[in-house]
């Protein structure tokens, strides 16, 4: 190098200088994409910014509840196994929540560094899954441990091309692939007490959101701007109400004042996954409080639009009456530890919408039963649009439908073979629940239990005495050959 190119060298230092200052002070003006203190007033406790990297608060093993024991074998063994392989892995989500606020954990989730292909590779039993997000699957027997890579948000500059993550014009993410730091994974997630981590290497939990807080102060507050993060994942309202009905948290005002403003933006999503919603939120065995919030917060329409029409309606509150029955008992069986099936909720959530369909067609002369599959069929159409039944599941429905016309019907064997039927309890049930909510059907339910208890000779003694009444035998001609029972 000669001297004359040293020389401009020499001179240009000191604007460059001045230039790094500049850049250095800018960044750390400018508020994180997601997490903007300035507009969230859990500021004050949240992690420090220290070298423009966020710090988490950490609470150690001896500050907080979550105990190695209560962590299941295949989740430790699963963060074992990446930290041998050197990778920053942690338990993350609800494992972490309900351990500290003590309940069961549905599920174990893990947060690595390790990208996808990674952890395939150090696990023989696992397998890759998603688009929209890419996971691992690892097996143990029935149990399976989600592993996931660590996500930047959108805005995250160094990363957002088409490739990865992708947003619609509204601000809804279509893809969401754009790998990250720890910190960015847990500013990305959805309500601030989903965002705490724990780890083995020293027992404690990392707090990067301030979700120790709101967990101790029962609140549910959503990690940043709460109505962009709806705008980019409008499900994240219904995640809301799922969270404040199951564990009895407060939404934060600013969590929960977009919400209903929101609520029409649910229409957007694919009805797939608003019935997978749709299952965790009327199966979870808070069903009923979880009812009475989603139709406050008017995002009940998005998931039964056919079922809100009619409950607007004159008649609706034999409807809501029937809902809520249908929901209570579910949660009761789940208390008890029963098994459920959301065939029975769909039926109730639509037995009105299929009686006002099933009336117009009397009204045009179809046969009843006809008209029943036709108007199961027009319902299962109707509500494929919003949260689509899997075909196990309507099936089922139809079943607990079409049995309340045969119930009714119990003259010769008739009565013992319904009582055989598989799905006998599921509709005995479902006509229990139609009169408590109001519909007279003539003592039909107390007809039932009492013919379930009786002996054999009182059973034919009690189908004696219907005479005609509990005959109304149609003709030969006109009688349906009976479909073979499904089995779920
Ligand atoms: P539970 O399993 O008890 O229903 P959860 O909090 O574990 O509750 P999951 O649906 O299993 O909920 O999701 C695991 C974690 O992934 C959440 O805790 C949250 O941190 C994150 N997450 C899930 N869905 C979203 C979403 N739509 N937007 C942002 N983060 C999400
Ligand atoms: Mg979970």
């Amino acid at each position: 190098m000669d001297s004359n190119s040293l020389g401009v060298i020499i001179a240009l230092l000191p604007l460059l200088a001045v230039g790094l200052l500049f850049l250095l002070l800018s960044s750390k003006a400018k508020p994180h994409p997601i997490y903007d203190s300035s507009r969230n007033p859990i500021a004050g406790n949240q992690g420090q910014v220290i070298n423009s990297r966020y710090h988490p608060v950490v609470i150690s093993r001896d500050q907080h509840d979550v105990t190695r024991k209560q962590i299941s074998d295949n989740a430790l063994k699963v963060l074992y196994r990446l930290k041998d392989a050197g990778y920053e892995s942690y338990l993350v989500g609800g494992c972490v929540r309900d351990l500290e606020l003590g309940l069961h954990p549905k599920d174990f989730d893990v947060a690595t560094e390790a990208h996808p292909e990674e952890v395939h590779d150090l696990f023989r039993n696992s397998r890759l899954i998603g688009r929209r997000f890419k996971l691992v699957h690892v097996r143990f027997g029935r149990e399976i441990i989600e592993v996931a890579t660590f996500r930047a948000s959108h805005d995250a500059a160094h990363n957002d091309d088409d490739k990865h993550g992708r947003q619609a014009d509204g601000g809804m993410i279509l893809r969401d692939n754009v790998y990250g730091t720890v910190e960015e994974d847990a500013l990305r997630r959805d309500f601030t007490i989903n965002a705490l981590y724990y780890t083995i290497n020293d027992f404690s939990i990392h707090d990067y959101a301030g979700g120790w807080q709101d967990l101790e102060q029962r609140t549910l507050r959503m990690i940043g701007d709460p109505e962009a993060r709806y705008r980019e994942d409008p499900v994240r309202m219904l995640r809301a109400i799922r969270f404040a009905a199951k564990l009895e948290f407060t939404i934060a005002p600013d969590t929960e004042e977009p919400i209903q403003r929101l609520a029409p933006l649910l229409s957007d999503i694919p009805a797939a996954r608003l019935f997978e919603e749709v299952l965790k939120l009327f199966l979870s065995g808070q069903g009923e409080t979880t009812f009475a919030m989603l139709r406050h917060f008017k995002l009940f329409e998005a998931l039964f639009p056919a079922t809100q029409r009619l409950l607007d309606k004159e008649q609706g509150a034999v409807a809501e009456q029937l809902i809520i029955q249908a929901l209570r008992s579910t949660d009761i069986r789940i208390k008890r530890g029963k098994s459920v099936t959301p065939a029975f909720v769909y039926a109730a959530m639509l037995w009105y919408p299929l009686l006002e369909i099933l009336e117009r067609l009397k009204k045009q002369g179809v046969p009843p039963i006809p008209a029943l599959h036709q108007a199961a069929l027009e319902i299962h159409q109707l509500q494929s649009r919003a949260s689509s039944i899997p075909r196990r599941f309507s099936g089922t429905m139809r079943d607990i439908w079409e049995l309340q016309y045969r119930l009714p019907r119990r003259n010769g064997n008739r009565a013992e073979q319904l009582v055989e039927n598989p799905r006998f309890r599921a509709a005995y049930d479902f006509l229990l629940m139609r009169e408590a909510s109001g519909e007279d059907l003539d003592g039909l339910g107390q007809w039932w239990t009492d013919y379930q208890q009786a002996r054999s000779e009182q059973r034919e003694e009690m189908v004696a005495e219907l005479g005609h009444g509990g005959a109304r035998q149609r003709s030969k001609s006109k009688r349906r050959v009976r479909r073979k029972p499904q089995h779920d």
